[in-house]
């Protein structure tokens, strides 16, 4: 195949003159703004995107302005700093605010460089201009959230403090309160409790049976005051002592509580091993004998009570499983049996004050543990407890 013969200087003047249509139309279809201008400052081209950034038609109303024109005062010096740059030969990046010719405020963001005539001078700057104000709008925008979320939650926290402040102190006044009149009444009912017994003796043999019975009623009803009055001092006492955790032997101490048990006959099983946890020996000494003793006693007539106890790791937190084959709890006691005096049944079905599961869940929270149980009625509960675990004897 033979090529037609190009001349080389036409050849030369046909790439350069492609070259600077390339560029031209690049510029020219630019959604930068693109600004050449002298060191001093007039326009020497400004491409169509730039033209809307300062609100003109084209490059001829330039003529007669120079850039002080098109920046906010506070700008200016921001500017001058910037074209100093230039002039020593670097390039510049920096954020100002331009006023266009019919008044608009745009933040931009300019890249400015200086370029070289062939002295080696620097002879003019060409800059790129990119408008960035919808971007800082969003920002002082989300800024003025998250202020506001910050206030919100700084005021809110201060709310949380005072209103947790005002309710330990009534909390604290009421368990004073509790403590005292417990422990007030406990003398004048004592002093019933003895004069009922007298009476009953010395009455037994002056008084007719059904007259008897009245008298041995007010003995029965002050005895239960008396123990309802001695768990509640109790439960109070608990309620405001400090608790010092370290580290147990959750195994010494469940086979402890079960020795000292008093109920005759139950069977009982202990899964082992049971992990080591942090918490205060007679507090869960106390945790255990309260729900083995209430495993035992919540049974049908006649079953005999089977306990089993087994541990599941919960990685940082123990959660040890006291398991019944007792009666069962249906759902909408399940919360309700944990507060004071709280109670499923009659006095003469299953005798009790109330007040084991209340001192459970106390001591459970001063340990900053769980406590909750899982049941089905006929079939038995399983209460369970979790604390945490003790790393040192792991
Ligand atoms: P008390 O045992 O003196 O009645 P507790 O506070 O220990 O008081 O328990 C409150 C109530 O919760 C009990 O009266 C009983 O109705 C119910 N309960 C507790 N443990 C069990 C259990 N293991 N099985 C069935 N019911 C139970």
């Amino acid at each position: 195949m033979i090529h037609p013969e190009v001349d080389p200087p036409v050849a030369a003047r046909e790439a350069l003159e492609q070259s600077e249509r390339r560029y031209r139309t690049l510029v020219e279809h630019s959604p930068v703004g693109i600004w050449q201008t002298t060191p001093e400052g007039e326009t020497l081209y400004l491409n169509p995107a730039m033209c809307e950034l300062f609100e003109i038609d084209g490059p001829a109303e330039m003529a007669g302005k120079t850039y002080k024109d098109f920046y906010t005062p506070e700008s200016v010096a921001t500017v001058q700093r910037e074209h100093a740059k230039r002039r020593r030969g670097e390039a510049s990046n920096y954020e100002v605010e331009i006023i266009g010719a019919r008044g608009s405020r745009r933040n931009v963001t300019i890249h400015g460089a200086p370029v070289y005539g062939s002295d080696g001078n620097v002879a003019s700057f060409i800059a790129t201009i990119v408008d960035v104000t919808k971007e800082r709008l969003a920002r002082r925008l989300i800024d003025a959230a998250q202020e506001q979320v910050r206030h919100l939650n700084a005021q809110l926290e201060h709310r949380v403090q005072q209103r947790t402040r005002e309710l330990e102190a009534s909390n604290a006044q009421l368990e004073s309160f509790c403590y005292t009149v417990s422990h007030d009444l406990k003398a004048p009912l004592r002093a019933i409790c003895s004069f009922a017994e007298i009476l009953e003796e010395d009455l037994a043999s002056l008084l007719p049976e059904e007259r008897l019975s009245s008298v041995r009623a007010i003995a029965t009803a002050a005895r239960r005051m008396d123990e309802l009055l001695k768990d509640l001092l109790d439960f109070t006492r608990i309620s405001r002592c400090e608790l010092k955790l370290s580290p147990l032997d959750t195994a010494s101490i469940l086979k402890k509580v079960i020795a000292a048990s008093a109920h005759p006959d139950f069977s009982v099983s202990i899964v082992e091993p049971l992990p080591a946890i942090l918490a205060h020996d007679a507090a869960l000494e106390r945790i255990f004998a309260n729900l083995i003793a209430n495993a035992q006693k919540f049974v049908r007539p006649g079953v005999l009570p089977a306990v089993r106890i087994f541990a599941q790791d919960r990685g940082e937190r123990i959660r040890f499983y006291i398991e019944d084959n007792g009666i069962g709890i249906a759902p909408e006691h399940r919360e309700r049996i944990f507060g004071v005096f709280e109670r499923l049944h009659a006095q003469d079905e299953y005798p009790g004050t109330g007040v084991g599961l209340a001192i459970v869940k106390t001591y459970i929270e001063k340990m900053n543990g769980l406590v909750g149980l899982e049941s089905t009625v006929g079939s038995g509960s399983r209460f369970w407890i979790e604390l945490a675990r003790a790393a040192s004897m792991n």
